[in-house]
């Protein structure tokens, strides 16, 4: 009997034994999800309460990259899917503490609108005048790995980055823009300015590319998408599903340790070679070499093994056979997260709630990231006469900042609501949700260090990784390495 078994049951490990269910050329007898925690999703966490719907971690995810739509078609949620509230689509950034609205026109977050731009209170004069040199300045002929920062600054000057581009961009990661990889995070942004002669050149060009395929204008369609009542329901589809499908899924199940086929041990630069004194597991006479060992003392074992966990969980697991892909693994950074959900009559904010929230550029020292207005973007998401509003805290390199406690994080919030929307009341409901190590960050060596991980992988017949680690964070980024995990095990 062959068995594969797959630790990790967020979004990226579930996919993983979708795919292998329904699409391995070759697929084995038993497919064995195992998580560890009392729930599946990982980061996706949804709290239906009181008619509120409060996300706990994602709230939507991009239509644009197939694999999350496509996913949601074949479990037959795609019509659940709606857009962000097209009335309501003003987005704000903090400067000085005043809200402004984001210029119009941004394309792929580029600024092509230049009347928008001339008229924004978010840059200075010399600012816009340094953004226009963006058509003069040719483009770097080999400027190396850049980090994001180092790029938008070149490109568009210091302050357009602190200003607009790096609450847009580095907020996605909760990163730090002058660390983060253009090349892992935004690589479109470099084929724009080598195929264009420059950033605003290349995004009006996408602009003109894309009115001429869709007949309408950039952005009358939702980029972002989310099912009715919460991004839970495409954990619960895909659950149901994979019940369906014969899977067998263990949540309460950690695995503590894995010992590898023939107990062999590899340190850095040394070549595969049995070690006379490992204790050699026992072949399993029904399935293959790797042997998983769970907190409570039971072991299984399995021929395929497709580690779902964060990087740090799977270096991990990797460190007593193999150090160099566990140093390589446990050298992704991670900064942790959290988001503060709270609940209050409408009457007691007093500014209008009229888009979908706004984003904190770090220079504004502020410990809060940004406030989404989750009643506006999604009007179905609070019982009529309630505003939900969902404050964002921490940041790569902030969080030695940050109270950590449930308690702390309301502080921060509120203090936040109190700043900028002028909230002083108590909040009718609230909702933390605390994301330790949540956010992979990408940052500048990421694309050559997942390269090598994945040649490590070589080393280890059976075993795939998946995840929002290596090749993107996004929900569909995830669901789509689940399908690559599957193809490499499966269909060689
Ligand atoms: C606050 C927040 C907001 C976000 N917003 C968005 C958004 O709007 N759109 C979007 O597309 N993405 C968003 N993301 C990113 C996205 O949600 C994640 O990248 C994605 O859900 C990660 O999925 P995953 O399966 O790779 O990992 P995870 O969800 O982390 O799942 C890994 C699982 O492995 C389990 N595990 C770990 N170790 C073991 C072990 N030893 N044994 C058994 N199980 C183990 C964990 O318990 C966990 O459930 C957001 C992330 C956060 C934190």
């Amino acid at each position: 009997m062959t068995r594969l078994i797959i630790i990790g049951g967020g979004i990226a490990g579930l996919a993983a034994a979708y795919f292998v269910l329904t699409r391995a050329q070759n697929p084995p007898d038993e497919v064995i999800v195992l998580e560890k925690d009392d729930r599946w999703g990982g980061k996706i966490t949804t709290e239906r309460a009181d008619g509120f719907v409060i996300e706990g971690g994602p709230d939507t995810f991009i239509a644009l990259k197939p694999w999350g739509m496509a996913l949601a078609r074949e479990l037959g949620i795609a019509d659940r899917l709606h857009g962000s509230n097209p009335k309501q689509k003003n987005t704000y950034i903090l400067r000085k503490g005043r809200l402004h609205p984001l210029p119009g026109g941004l394309t792929m977050m580029i600024p092509t609108d230049f009347g928008g731009m001339l008229r924004t209170g978010l840059i200075s004069w010399p600012g816009k005048l340094r953004m226009g040199l963006d058509f003069l300045l040719p483009p770097a002929k080999s400027p190396g790995e850049e980090s994001l920062g180092r790029f938008v600054s070149r490109r568009l000057g210091r302050e357009a980055y602190e200003a607009l581009i790096e609450p847009l961009m580095s907020g996605i990661y909760a990163g730090d823009g002058d660390l983060l990889s253009l090349q892992a995070t935004f690589p479109y942004l470099r084929d724009l300015e080598v195929k264009h002669g420059g950033l605003v050149r290349g995004a009006l060009a996408a602009k003109r590319e894309r009115m001429k395929r869709n007949g309408a204008a950039p952005g009358s369609r939702s980029m972002f998408v989310t099912p009715q009542t919460g991004l839970a329901e495409l954990v619960e589809a895909l659950v149901g599903r994979l019940r369906e499908l014969g899977a067998k899924l263990r949540l309460g199940a950690e695995v503590v340790e894995v010992n590898m086929p023939g107990g062999l041990r590899i340190r850095p630069s040394e070549q595969i070679a049995p070690e006379p004194d490992s204790q050699a597991p026992e072949p399993d006479s029904q399935s293959g070499g790797y042997r998983i060992t769970l907190s409570d003392g039971e072991t299984i074992s399995t021929d395929h093994l497709i580690l779902a966990t964060p990087a740090y969980a799977a270096a991990r697991i990797m460190r007593p056979h193999d150090a160099e892909l566990a140093a390589l693994l446990d050298a992704i950074p991670y900064a942790s997260t959290a988001t503060i959900s709270l609940a209050y009559p409408l009457a007691a904010v007093p500014r209008p709630l009229d888009g979908y929230g706004y984003v904190i550029p770090r220079r504004e020292g502020r410990r809060a990231l940004a406030c989404t207005w989750t009643s506006t973007k999604f009007p179905h998401r609070a019982p009529e006469g309630m505003a939900l509003l969902r404050v964002f805290v921490g940041r790569a390199g902030q969080e030695a900042a940050i109270d950590w406690t449930e308690d702390g994080l309301l502080d921060i919030a509120r203090e936040e609501l109190r700043l900028t929307l002028g909230v002083t009341a108590a909040p009718i409901l609230h909702r933390v949700f605390i994301w330790p190590r949540a956010m992979p960050q990408y940052n500048v060596g990421h694309p050559a260090r997942v390269q090598r991980i994945m040649a490590g992988l070589e080393r280890w017949p059976g075993l795939a990784l998946a995840g929002a680690a290596y090749h993107g964070i996004g929900i569909p980024d995830c669901i789509h390495s689940g399908e690559m995990a599957v193809g490499k095990l499966f269909d060689r």
